[in-house]
């Protein structure tokens, strides 16, 4: 966006709202002035206002020719405004259908600054369309890494859990994480970084829960319940199909390796789960529990060194465990997508 001088004497706004159209103008010409706090002149079209806004529908009533105690420059009627020009610029460029979108990104850190101010000024003149657009913007901005907590706060105080599970998502990389530098009042940050612990706490439990739930499936306290046993076991919800994720049906194994129970598969094909398979189902999910986004479904590959050995020392196992710790890091995958989205409808609070 391009920086506004500002200085003690009234001066035009840049483009768009200039009051100096184009030679390529073809449509109406603006005929009414919004003065911001900082003594900028922004020449607008009065039917674009009122279109945008029912606060400025009725200051575009009173601003007529007609009206009594009002300014007029150029022959438009000048409207005081108690907004500065760098936010007024912000707020009206959404009501220019075709400068809007293209003319504001959050790409540097300096465009977050006026974040909390257009969301007031867009409550204080009714606008939630400019309130819903600036979310997509925040939403997809590079910027959420960067400043995470702030994004969680901007989330939290619109009410809009998407924002709050992308940026909570960030702020586990930063530990601690980042203090916002412009957050007021300051006790809406306490309470931010009050929420946010409980928020990837709650996160993390159900993405736990449904991990624990596969380790269970292996026992046989599932047998009794098969309605739920192909939904935990065996559907992958990214690829819409069934596939055993660990495949026990294969004999060779080790002895101590798999034999302590079995269990059977839809096929009704017995199966031995490893034990060392079962611990490592467990220790994914108390890092779920702990740090439900630092543990993807890539790393949930990654074996503890005890579980190494225990691989290395049964045959069948040595041949299979990398591709079938593939097929459950990938299943996992798609729990933790699943499990994302339902927290995210949850009401957390
Ligand atoms: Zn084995």
């Amino acid at each position: 966006m391009p920086e506004i001088v500002t200085t003690p004497t009234i001066q035009d706004a840049q483009r768009p709202f200039s009051g100096k159209e184009l030679a390529s103008h073809w449509g109406p010409r603006t005929d009414m002035i919004l003065r911001s706090s900082d003594l900028v002149d922004f020449h607008c079209h009065r039917t674009l206002l009122a279109f945008g806004s029912e606060a400025f529908r009725d200051m575009v009533d009173v601003a007529t020719p007609q009206g009594e105690g009002c300014e007029f420059k150029d022959r438009k009627a000048v409207v005081p405004v108690s907004e500065s020009a760098r936010i007024l610029h912000s707020l009206l460029l959404r009501l220019y259908p075709a400068t809007s979108t293209d003319t504001f990104q959050l790409v540097h850190p300096a465009d977050l600054d006026e974040i909390d101010a257009l969301f007031a000024a867009a409550d204080k003149y009714n606008m939630p369309q400019v309130q819903e657009f600036t979310m997509d913007v925040l939403l997809n901005s590079p910027l959420i890494p960067m400043d995470s907590l702030r994004f969680f706060l901007w989330g939290l105080t619109q009410d809009n859990s998407a924002l709050m599970g992308k940026a909570a998502y960030y702020t586990l990389d930063n530990v601690p994480p980042q203090i916002p530098a412009l957050i007021d009042p300051p006790s809406v940050y306490a309470e931010c970084l009050a929420l946010l612990p409980e928020f990837h706490a709650h996160r993390g439990g159900h993405i736990a829960y449904s991990v624990e739930l596969m380790g269970q499936s292996l026992n046989d306290s599932m047998l009794g319940q098969p309605d739920f046993y192909p939904e935990y076991l065996t559907h992958d919800n990214r690829t819409g199909q069934d596939f055993v994720w660990w495949d026990w049906s294969n004999d060779g194994h080790a002895d101590g390796c798999g034999t302590t129970w079995g269990i059977q598969d839809q096929s009704g094909t017995e199966v031995w789960p490893a034990p060392w398979f079962q611990k490592h189902i467990s220790r994914v999910a108390q890092c779920f529990r702990a740090i439900p986004g630092g543990l993807t479904g890539r790393e949930a590959r990654n074996v503890a060194p005890a579980d190494k050995a225990a691989i290395e020392a049964c045959p069948a196992c040595a041949r299979r465990a990398e591709e079938d710790l593939a097929q459950f890091s990938f299943q996992l995958a798609a729990f933790v997508d699943e499990n994302n989205m339902k927290a995210t409808n949850l009401c957390w609070v």
